[in-house]
C-alpha cells in the first residue's frame, strides 16, 4: 500500500501561515507594531525603503527579550501571551497566536536584535528564508529592532502581487496611522527612504486624530461617550460634511484592536440614517471596550475580524452612543424631533457648514475638539472660488435653464411628452397618450451629465475649470499615492492636483461641469475610488466609474424644485443622450404607468 500523506516540514508550514498573515509590507508592519505594543513600548519607529519591498525596520523601546526567548520567538506557536486553553477566552494582548515572527522570517531575509533593560548586551539573530544563519551578541539600546529585507524573495507568486513602492508606502503609512490612533499615549515615527511621513508625539486622542486626519477634518468631529451595561464606547464621529464615498475612514477598535466588522459598521450606519446620503460614510474613530470574554478575536489569522457573544447588545449600544452624539450635534440641534423622523429633504451637510461657521465665530464651549477659530484656519487654507471671467460654466443639468431662454425643440420621445408637473421636488410627471411617465430627475440629470463627459473624453479631454483660489485637501497616504501616480490621467479628466506638502494636495482645476460644486468632496471621492479599484487596474478600466462619479457630483441631490422651463430643458437633453434608461449607477431613470394599470387599481376594469 502506498503512503500518500506526509506531515509537512516546518519551513513549508511557516510559508503557508505567512500566506495568511503576511500579504504585503503593511501587514508585516501591523504584526511588528502589535508586538512592540504588547512589549510595553512607548516609542515605536517604522522605517521602510522602496515601500517596504526592499527593507522594513521596526524599532521599539519595549521590554525586549533574553537570548533564549529571542530564539524561541522564531519557533511556530511560540508565544509569551497565552499558556493554557482558558487564556483564549480572555485575550488582553494584541498577539496570541505565536505565528507572526516565524511567518515573516520564512519569507524574507530577517534579523532580530533585542535587549532586556537589565542585560549588559543584546542578541542579534539573522534568519534567511526561515533558517537561522547567525546568533551573536550585540551592543544596543534596550528594546527590539526587527529588520525585514527582500520580503517574498523566495515566494515569487506573492512578489508579483506587490504594487509600486508608492502604493505600498501608502498602505504602510495608513496602517501606522490606524494603530497610532488606537494608542495616542505612544509616540510613533514613520519614514520612507529617509523621508519623514509621520512624527506623532505622545498626546491625547483629540490631538492624535487631528495629526492623523488633518486639522481641517478634525474640526468636524464630535465626541462620543457612552456606557451601556458592560459596553463602554468612546471616541469621535463626524458630521455629514466629512462624508466619504468609502468606509476607509471608519476606524473602529475593540478593546484597543483595530477591526473591520460588519455588525459594528452596520450599527454606525444605522445611527447615520437620514443624516448622510446613502452610499456615503462618515469619519469615525470609535473605541468599544467590553469584557474580553464577550468577544472572540480568534476568527482569522490577521485578527481583523471578531465575533461577539451578544451581538445585538453591542450593535444597539454602538448605535445608541452614536445617535446620542448626533442628536446633540449643531446641525440637528434645532430639529428637536427624534432621529428616526429625520427629514430626508433637509440638507444636513449645509446645516453643518452653517453650524461650523457659527461656532467658529462664537467659540462655544461645546465645540468639538479644541480647534482654532475659522479665521485662523482660513489664513492657512485658501477658500474656493470660481474664476469670474470664466463664467461660461456648463449649465447645471438639473437647473439647466437661464433666464430669458426658450426651450429648443427636439423631436425625441422625452421632448414629446406633455409635462404634468413635479412630484415631491424629486420626480417629473408627464403624459404620453394613455401612459403616465414618471422620471427620476436626479437619475436623469446624472445620465445626461455622464453622457456629456463621455463625449468630451472621446473628443480629447474633459473641459476643466481653474479655481481662482486653489483649494487644499488633506488626504490619507494611499490617496496621495494614487493622486501622484495618476496625476497625468487625472489631468485628462479635468483635475489638476499638485503636492502641497505632507498628505495635503492642492486642487487648481476641476472638471467644468462641477465648477460650482465642492471640489474637496469630489476630489476626495475620486481618489477614494482609485484606491478602491486598486492601482493595478489601468486608468482606462476605471474611467467609466470615475465619469459616473463626476456626473453624480454635478447634479443636485435630493429634492429640488424645477420650473417648467427647466423640466423641458432636461427632457430635451435626455433626448440628446444615448439613453440606456438607467442612470450611470444602474438605477432606472423613468417608469411608465399605463392607463390600464391605473384602472385596475381603481377597479374600473
Ligand atoms: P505573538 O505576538 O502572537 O505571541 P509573535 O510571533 O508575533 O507571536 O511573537 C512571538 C513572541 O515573541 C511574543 O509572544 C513575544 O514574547 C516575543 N516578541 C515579539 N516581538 C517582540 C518585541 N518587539 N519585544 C519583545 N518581545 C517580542
Ligand atoms: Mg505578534
Amino acid at each position: 500500500m502506498s503512503q500518500r500523506i506526509n506531515i509537512l516540514p516546518e519551513s513549508l508550514t511557516n510559508k503557508i501561515a505567512a500566506g495568511e498573515v503576511v500579504e504585503r509590507p503593511a501587514s508585516v508592519i501591523k504584526e511588528l507594531i502589535e508586538n512592540s505594543l504588547d512589549a510595553g513600548a512607548t516609542d515605536i519607529s517604522v522605517e521602510i525603503n522602496a515601500g517596504g519591498r526592499r527593507r522594513i525596520r521596526v524599532t521599539d523601546n519595549g521590554h525586549g527579550m533574553s537570548r533564549e526567548d529571542a530564539l524561541l520567538s522564531l519557533e511556530r506557536h511560540a508565544t509569551s501571551k497565552i499558556g493554557v486553553d482558558s487564556d483564549l477566552d480572555k485575550i488582553l494582548t494584541l498577539g496570541f497566536r505565536g505565528e507572526a515572527l516565524p511567518s515573516i522570517a520564512s519569507v524574507s531575509r530577517f534579523s532580530l536584535a533585542t535587549r532586556e533593560p537589565a542585560s549588559p548586551e543584546g542578541t542579534e539573530i539573522v534568519v534567511e528564508g526561515g533558517r537561522v544563519r547567525d546568533v551573536r551578541a550585540c551592543g544596543m539600546a534596550s528594546g527590539t529592532v526587527i529588520t525585514v529585507e527582500q520580503l517574498f524573495y523566495n515566494l515569487p507568486a506573492r512578489l508579483k502581487f506587490m504594487k509600486s513602492a508608492e502604493t505600498e508606502t501608502g498602505h504602510v503609512a495608513d496602517t501606522v496611522s490606524r494603530m497610532a490612533v488606537s494608542r495616542p499615549d505612544i509616540a510613533f515615527f514613520c519614514s520612507c527612504d529617509d523621508r519623514e511621513l509621520l512624527r506623532l508625539q505622545r498626546s491625547d486622542l483629540q490631538r492624535r486624530l487631528a495629526q492623523v486626519l488633518g486639522k481641517e477634518s478634525s474640526r468636524h468631529l464630535y465626541p462620543v461617550q457612552s456606557e451601556t451595561g458592560s459596553v463602554v464606547i468612546t471616541g469621535f464621529v463626524s458630521g455629514p460634511l466629512l462624508a466619504r464615498s468609502a468606509t476607509q475612514s471608519i476606524y473602529t477598535y475593540i478593546n484597543g484592536r483595530f477591526i473591520r466588522d460588519k455588525v459594528v459598521q452596520h450599527s454606525i450606519m444605522q445611527a447615520y440614517r437620514g443624516v448622510i446620503d446613502r452610499g456615503r460614510y462618515p469619519v469615525v474613530a470609535l473605541f468599544i471596550e467590553l469584557p474580553p470574554e464577550e468577544v472572540d478575536v480568534n476568527v482569522h489569522p490577521t485578527k481583523h475580524e471578531v465575533r461577539f457573544r451578544h451581538q445585538s447588545v453591542v450593535h444597539d449600544a454602538i448605535q445608541k452612543a452614536v445617535e446620542e452624539t448626533l442628536r446633540r450635534s449643531p446641525w440637528l440641534i434645532d430639529k428637536p424631533a427624534k432621529l428616526d423622523t429625520r427629514d430626508s429633504s433637509v440638507n444636513y451637510a449645509s446645516r453643518e457648514r452653517d453650524a461650523a461657521a457659527a461656532q467658529a465665530s462664537l467659540t462655544l464651549p461645546s465645540r468639538p475638539m479644541n480647534v482654532s477659530p475659522q479665521a485662523e484656519l482660513s489664513r492657512m487654507q485658501p477658500t474656493t472660488h470660481v474664476l469670474p471671467e470664466n463664467n461660461v460654466i456648463v449649465r447645471e443639468p438639473a437647473t439647466p435653464f437661464q433666464q430669458g431662454q426658450t426651450p429648443r425643440e427636439a423631436g425625441g420621445y422625452f421632448s414629446s411628452l406633455s409635462v404634468i408637473g413635479q412630484f415631491h421636488s424629486e420626480y417629473i410627471l408627464c403624459q404620453s397618450g394613455p401612459e403616465l411617465v414618471v422620471i427620476d430627475q436626479h437619475a436623469a440629470s446624472e445620465r445626461v451629465a455622464y453622457q456629456l463627459l463621455r463625449q468630451q473624453c472621446l473628443d480629447g479631454g474633459i473641459e476643466s475649470q481653474r479655481l481662482l483660489f486653489p483649494a487644499t485637501v488633506e488626504l490619507s497616504f494611499s490617496e496621495v499615492a494614487v493622486a501622484n501616480r495618476f496625476s497625468k490621467d487625472l489631468s485628462g479628466i479635468g483635475f489638476e492636483l499638485e503636492p502641497f506638502g505632507g498628505t495635503t494636495i492642492m486642487i487648481s482645476s476641476i472638471p467644468r461641469i462641477v465648477a460650482e460644486k465642492d471640489p474637496l468632496l469630489l476630489v476626495r471621492d475620486i481618489l477614494t475610488d482609485l484606491v478602491q479599484f486598486g492601482t493595478s487596474a489601468a486608468f482606462n478600466d476605471v474611467l467609466e466609474s470615475l465619469l459616473s462619479r463626476i456626473a453624480c457630483h454635478s447634479v443636485i441631490r435630493g429634492c429640488h424644485t424645477l420650473d417648467n422651463r427647466q423640466i423641458k430643458e432636461l427632457l430635451y437633453r435626455m433626448d440628446l443622450t444615448d439613453f440606456a434608461a438607467s442612470c450611470p449607477h444602474g438605477r432606472p431613470v423613468s417608469h411608465v404607468v399605463t392607463l390600464a394599470e391605473l384602472q385596475k387599481i381603481f377597479k374600473r376594469t
